[in-house]
């Protein structure tokens, strides 16, 4: 059975000293080996930014794509291959911006993938401009006189989707992180697990202080009902966003797979879509 060290490849990660994005990596081969993977059951699929390298510091199946369509392209390997246990990431910039579209019609979609998304709260590859997630007054070279948009809430956008599984995490907590990841992989339809992720180098604002000082674990609230849609849209609020832990689970809902006729068990039985030798010595 592997191990978390066989989710490991020799490539250094180049993440500056001190990224939250080496803890979500680790959090990532841990959760896989814990929940019995192996490494060629998992795909993970990253878009652009500091954040979208993880693909290729994962030893398994992983494809870097392009700004904004991590999760276009992460919906088209599980289609292509239900059996592979199929990873989104990418940055708050990546899948709150350019690729918010995409988001939120994967959350109503639920495909059974996880989406990760590291929220540094800027742009960090592009050496730090405003991004969806920072708040109103956040000075960059982009808003020299601080930004005048409103920051947006994905849990918040997630809820009203019809997300069936919504998480949030810090990545200074490793182990809340892995057990939401592992939980995410379980689950039977979409997961979306936002991790606050501090970067260090562009970010002095929302740095590891600033995130350890807000959080608020939903340890802190032992009769929360993860089930109750209402309460959990409700905390969010509360909390401005700063909540951790399994928010929201849906089992309910089945997954997009589990819905399309032609993809049940009885429907694949009556194809024979394997080629015989001869058929394939042919083409
Ligand atoms: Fe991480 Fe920021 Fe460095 Fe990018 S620029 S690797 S997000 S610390
Ligand atoms: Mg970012």
């Amino acid at each position: 059975m592997a191990t978390f060290k066989d989710f490991r490849n020799n490539v250094k990660p180049n993440w500056c000293p001190g990224c939250g994005d080496f803890s979500i990596q680790a959090a990532i081969q841990r959760a896989a080996a814990n929940v019995g993977l192996e490494p060629e059951q998992l795909a993970v699929i990253s878009g652009i930014g500091c954040s979208g390298r993880i693909s290729g510091y994962i030893n398994a199946y992983g494809l870097h794509g392009i700004h904004g369509r991590a999760l276009p392209i992460a919906q088209g390997v599980k289609l292509a291959n239900r059996e592979l246990t199929v990873i989104a990431s990418g940055g708050d910039g990546d899948g709150f911006a350019i690729g918010m579209g995409h988001t939120i019609h994967a959350i109503r979609r639920n495909l059974n993938i996880t989406y990760i998304v590291m929220d540094n709260q800027i742009y960090g590859l592009t050496k730090g401009q405003t991004s969806p997630r920072s708040a109103e007054g956040f000075v960059t070279k982009s808003t020299p006189e601080g930004s005048i948009e409103s920051t947006l809430s994905p849990l918040e956008i997630a809820m009203s989707a019809g997300a069936t599984f919504v998480a949030q995490s810090f990545s200074s907590d490793l182990k809340q992180l892995t057990a939401l990841i592992e939980a995410g992989i379980k689950h039977e339809g979409f997961s979306l697990i936002n991790v606050f992720s501090p970067c260090v180098t562009f970010n002095k604002i929302n740095t590891y202080d600033w995130f350890k000082e807000r959080v608020v674990n939903l340890e802190q609230f032992p009769d929360y009902d993860a089930t109750n849609r209402i309460a959990a849209m409700n905390k969010i609020m509360e909390t401005e966003g700063m909540l951790t832990g399994l928010i929201y689970q849906n089992t309910e809902r089945k997954s997009y797979e589990d819905m399309i006729p032609g993809f049940q068990p009885e429907a694949l039985a009556k194809q024979d879509l394997a080629l015989s030798q001869d058929q394939f010595d042919s083409l």
